[in-house]
């Protein structure tokens, strides 16, 4: 029997007990991207643990590996051992991932969990600067502990924190200004103005693409900018590849069309590529000055997860042919996107990639689309500071025929809530 009693999850009031949404059912089983309830009913995941499961679910080319792995009693707990599942993660995200992009990053595991990649960047570029601020952005989100939600632009995430939060300095994220792409002379001025108060921040910290802030697009010379300004003053960047990364846009990392090249890089959610925890941060060589046990964790090294990643990296990035596919999903989305735009009033659409928001200019109209999709079978979710965009994050090896179900579902969603 699958059944399980409704009362033990709640639902809005309260996620104490369960970090329920707003989809009233209780999920058993997925495969690829879709996810069965209880009670039989099938849902197309447009959510796809906000971009945990760029591969899908149980991805049948990871789903095999793992299962040998187990079968032949790999390790599942390492800790801090040297083991083989790890060493070849390494060798393989070395060699297919990093050297074909001309990149030279060591690699850390932090913990298991963006949060603690973010707060792992945090604490090396403070004690690489020896300087204590960190500059953020308007609308960014970085994670829930109490580093990275210093950095974190979202006023009703912050006040969940109760006391003050790790110094950090808000800035404009690109199109504060109406499309005028700063050159951030203005900052340097605040910065050399004895009146301001600012010391010089250790790290700026920035999303390439703001997921949970409302698929907010910084636009590459905008990003090029940023990175002069740190050049310029001798400013970490970090770049918080979290939810962009591993594809999510196009290329394997999100930073990679403005041609910049972050001092710091975190990235979680699908680097497993099966939904397991795990999480990294590549540094710059030269900034790696951790000593050993500065930076500790039980769950550091999860080597199923390292089996699933470096079979994920195998199989979809050794050639370019994810990445043209993504970018050819992600301009249907963006069509059917623009098409429903054009046609009503109040609508407008952004993302790259296979991140696509659909922005509406009355809040309450994104939830109410999402809830009749989900009646009709699409899981989608909302995000920005009012929830007023309707983000999509379908797993990036979704078939074009399941990519069109969904699309319709969601197009009809928008007409009958608009309408
Ligand atoms: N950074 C970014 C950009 C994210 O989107 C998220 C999660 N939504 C995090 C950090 C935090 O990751 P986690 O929830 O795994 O701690």
């Amino acid at each position: 029997d699958q059944h399980i009693n409704d009362s033990v999850f709640t639902t809005h009031e309260s996620e104490v007990r369960s970090y329920c949404r707003s989809w009233p059912t209780v999920f058993n089983r997925a495969s690829g991207s879709w996810l069965t309830d209880s009670d039989g009913r099938e849902y197309l995941d447009f959510f796809a643990g906000a971009g945990s499961l760029n591969y899908g679910h149980n991805n049948p080319i990871l789903k095999a590996e793992l299962i040998e792995y187990l079968t032949d009693d790999g390790i599942t707990h390492g800790l801090d051992m040297a083991t083989v599942a790890k060493g070849r993660f390494i060798e393989t995200f070395t060699s297919k991932v990093l050297e074909p992009r001309g990149l030279d990053y060591k690699i850390q595991f932090p913990g298991p969990t963006g949060a603690n990649a973010v707060e792992s960047a945090l604490k090396l570029a403070r004690k690489v600067t020896g300087r204590e601020s960190i500059i953020s952005f308007t609308n960014a989100f970085h994670g829930m502990t109490l580093g990275a939600l210093s950095v974190t632009g979202n006023s009703m995430k912050r006040a969940g924190a109760g006391i003050p939060l790790v110094h950090a300095t808000p800035m404009p994220f690109d199109n504060y200004f109406d499309g005028v792409v700063e050159d951030f002379n203005w900052f340097e001025r605040v910065l050399d103005d004895s009146g301001s108060g600012l010391n010089r921040p250790a790290a700026v910290i920035v999303e390439t693409v703001q997921g949970e802030g409302g698929v907010n697009v910084a636009r590459a010379e905008w990003l090029r900018a940023l990175e002069q300004l740190c050049r310029r003053r001798d400013i970490l960047l970090i770049v918080d590849d979290v939810q962009m990364g591993c594809g999510r846009t196009g290329e394997f990392f999100s930073f990679e069309e403005a041609g910049i090249k972050p001092d710091i890089v975190t990235l979680s959610k699908s680097i497993s590529g099966y939904g397991l925890p795990m999480a990294l941060v590549l540094i710059k060589p030269e900034l790696d000055v951790w000593t050993p046990g500065e930076h500790n964790g039980t769950f550091r090294g999860n080597n199923p997860a390292f089996v699933t990643a470096t079979k994920a990296i195998d199989t979809y990035w050794a050639d370019g042919t994810l990445s043209a596919d993504v970018h050819r999903k992600g301009e249907r989305i963006h069509e059917v996107f623009t098409d429903l735009s054009t046609r009503h009033e109040g609508l407008s659409t952004r993302g790259r990639g296979m991140v696509r928001g659909l922005v509406f200019d009355e809040a309450t109209a994104a939830s109410k689309v999402c809830a009749t999709a989900f009646g009709s079978g699409l899981l989608a979710e909302t995000s920005g500071p009012s929830d007023e965009v309707v983000k999509l994050l379908p797993p990036l090896t979704i078939t074009d025929d399941d990519l069109n179900r969904g699309l319709d579902i969601l197009a009809r969603s928008v007409e009958e809530v608009v309408a």
